[in-house]
This record gives C-alpha cells, structure tokens and sequence, in this order.
C-alpha cells in the first residue's frame, strides 16, 4: 500500500507548478494557466501505462462507478451483479444510479466465482463486475465469455489492483469501462481521486459529460458549453492531480518493491503445509499489494488472529470475515436498506432481498482468509523478522489444535 509511504520531492514538485499559477480547476483559463494541464497530462500518462484508449479522472473512486454506471446506460431496472466481498463504494455506486446490487459469491480467487455469477443471471441483468480484490485478478475469461453469451455489459471495479493484469492486459483497461481509486490508501494516490479507462469512445464521451454538468466541453468558452444530458460534479482538481502525476511516473518502482517483498513473505509461510494462497487465475498479473492466505479451519484463523493480536504484530493483518467495511456480514445498513432518504420501495425490497440471501460458499472461504499488506518501506530484515512472527504464530496454534484433538 505504497501510495502514502513514500511522499516526496516529485509529489512537491508537481503541487508546487500548480500552486505557482495558482489555477486550482482542471477546465478553462487557457491564459493564466501558462500550460499547466496537471489533469489532461496524468489522463494520457494513465492511458500509456496501463494501455486504454481513453481515461477519465474523477474526484473518487467511488465517483469514477458511479461515472462508469451512468456512461454505459446502467439505470432504474437494471441489475448489476457483484461480490459479495468487496469494499462498501461498489454498491454504493449501484444504489446512485438506482439499480439493484445482486451480490454472488466469492471462490478462492477471493472474486466472482463465475459459476455462482452464471446462477444469479435474470432477464433484468444488465451487466457483470467483478472487483479485482486486495491486488489480484478475477476470472476474467470466463467471465467475458458469459457477458458475450448474455450480451452483458463488464465494468472492472480494478479500485485495489492499480498495476494489476490478467493476460498481459492490465486490469481495469479488459471490460466496457474500469475504474482505479487514487484515495490516500491505494497503490498510488492522488490523496483523493479516480479514474474511468474505457476503450470505447461513447463511454469515454459520456463519462466527460456526466462528471462535469453535462459540459460536451466542445468549445473554448465554458459558458458556451452545450448540455446534451444531466451531468453531476465530480470533477478532479488540478492539486489532486499533479500528486497523481508524481506517483504514475514511480508505479513502476512501487510495483517492483512489492512483488519482491510479497514474494519473501510467501517463500516464509510456504514452510507451512496448513497454509494455502489465494488461487490467482494469472500468477504473472499479481500486483501484490496483499498475500492473501488460508488456513484450515474458521476456527484456527479466529485462533491465529487473536494470537497476533496478543503478540502486537496483527496490524497489516486483515481478516476481512469480521471487517465492517469489506465483507457482506457486517453490512447491516445494507441488509435493511438503512438510507437517509427514501429509496422506491421496489428497490428496497429487492436490496434487502438480494443482501440477505445465503452466501455460506463465501463464508467458508472468507472465515478461513487472512490478508497481509504489503508495505514498501520494510527493510529485508523487517520483513524477514515479520514472517518469523508469523510463523511462530501459526505454528503455536496448529500445535494446540492438534493436542486438543
Ligand atoms: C477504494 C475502493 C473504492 C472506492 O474508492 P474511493 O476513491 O475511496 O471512493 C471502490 N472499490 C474498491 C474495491 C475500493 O477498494
């Protein structure tokens, strides 16, 4: 989770170039702005690094779905379906254009399992999205083929897997649209920011629109502008964006200390027969932002959990089964559609219907998962005294298991 470790010069720098010109929006004041286009310049760096036609910055990544959803026509009627382990912005993005978030299991890619995905398929789906988790991609060719067979739109939430591929594409760049979030926790931020990459140039066009107030920005003159449909504000500023711009240009170095370190500690626990990985359906296009791992049981996870806590080493240890924000266990807003203002009553009762449901396939692999982040700044020593730890943990508890059976 490099994007906040390491702040620099390069990030000063590009703040700085703004802050001389003092022009703080992303549109007009062509003069004043003495060629200072921070927005329009991390828009075509996002589009050669990770290889989409077009690029869309936004002020989240939770704006950028919402964009995304409204581009590709996804509205009243429709249903989206969805992980039912993801964070809280991926539903909340399906509930503000008015659509219905159908939630499927998870398998142990930590994503849509797509056989679960083929089941929840109804005449009213209108598109698939997986949610490349904690670094790590979904299925996506067995994904693609259903949305061909369906005729279904695929939007990649690809939020967490800034970097990531899947068959030498990179994620989020595969689908109809995909999205990254530059909020402060993410491979690179922006400190708040998001961007919709489409290779299609309505989506493209739509999304420019919807994010501004429905500017075509066709002209030169903003007042001038043409309003071909309702838009919304979620526009970037120029400040998020040079920070942006800073951290594009260092990806590659942050990806690199993050494959290596990720490695180690996978090397480490390996020495463990009882622990499993996540399955990653292309190794090559991890991003390893997490090591993601299983053990046996729900029980020797919970044992494993309370034991690194005691031992004050669980922070960086994620065990999503119990998390509020990421797993549909704890989702208890959503389960009774708890909104601050009155949602059509056929919507909540299809939210509340769809929440609910039973997703103990998910709960057996979500009890048993443990996800370690990946930090930058460790030293060989620091991450080698982390897997020990580890190990001491693990170990301490298969061993009480074994003597209490
Ligand atoms: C972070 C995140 C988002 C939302 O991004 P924000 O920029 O925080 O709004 C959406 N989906 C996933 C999976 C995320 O992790």
């Amino acid at each position: 989770m490099p994007g906040y470790e390491l702040w620099s010069d390069a990030e000063r720098k590009e703040v700085n170039d703004v802050l001389e010109t003092g022009i703080l929006m992303r549109y007009g004041f062509d003069g004043p702005r003495k060629g200072i286009w921070k927005a329009k310049e991390l828009e075509e760096a996002i589009c050669n690094s990770f290889g989409c036609k077009q690029a869309l910055l936004v002020s989240s990544g939770t704006a950028a779905l919402t964009t995304a959803m409204s581009a590709l026509g996804i509205g009243y009627g429709d249903e989206i379906i969805l992980p039912s382990f993801t964070f809280v912005a991926s539903f909340e993005a399906v509930l503000s254009v008015g659509a219905v978030p159908v939630f499927v299991d998870v398998d142990d890619t930590l994503t849509l399992d797509p056989g679960a995905v083929r089941k929840a398929i109804t005449p009213k789906t209108k598109c698939i999205m997986p949610v490349h988790m904690c670094g790590s991609m979904a299925d996506m060719e067995a994904l693609q083929a259903i949305c061909k067979e369906h005729n279904l739109l695929l939007l990649e939430d690809a939020c967490q897997s800034i970097g990531g591929s899947y068959k030498g594409k990179k994620l989020g760049t595969i689908g109809d649209a995909g999205t990254f979030s530059f909020d402060f926790v993410k491979t690179m931020t922006c400190a708040e920011g998001g961007v919709v990459m489409t290779n299609r140039e309505d989506v493209y066009i739509n999304s420019d629109g919807y994010s501004d107030h429905g500017h075509d920005h066709k002209g030169i003159d903003r007042g001038a502008d043409l309003h071909p449909f309702i838009g919304y504000n979620f526009r970037i500023s120029e400040l998020h964006a040079a920070v942006g711009l800073a951290q594009v240009r260092r990806l590659d170095g942050f990806l690199a200390t993050q494959k290596k370190n990720h490695a180690v500690l996978k090397e480490i626990l390996s020495a463990i027969p009882e622990v499993s990985f996540r399955r990653i359906p292309d190794a090559e296009g991890d991003s390893c932002t997490f090591l993601s791992w299983f053990l046996p049981t729900e029980e020797i996870t919970r044992a494993v959990v309370t034991e690194m806590k005691a031992r004050g080493i669980l922070a960086g240890n994620f065990y999503w089964y119990d998390n509020n924000w990421h797993y549909i266990r704890k989702w208890d807003h959503l389960k009774n559609a708890v909104t601050l203002n009155a949602l059509h009553p056929d919507l909540k009762a299809s939210v509340i219907h769809h929440a609910t449901k039973d997703f103990s396939a998910s709960d057996a692999i979500m009890g048993r998962c443990i996800s370690t982040s990946i930090a930058l700044s460790w030293t060989d020593e620091q991450l080698k005294t982390k897997g020990e730890q580890m190990l001491g943990v693990i170990r301490k508890v298969l061993s009480e298991q074994k003597a209490a059976v």
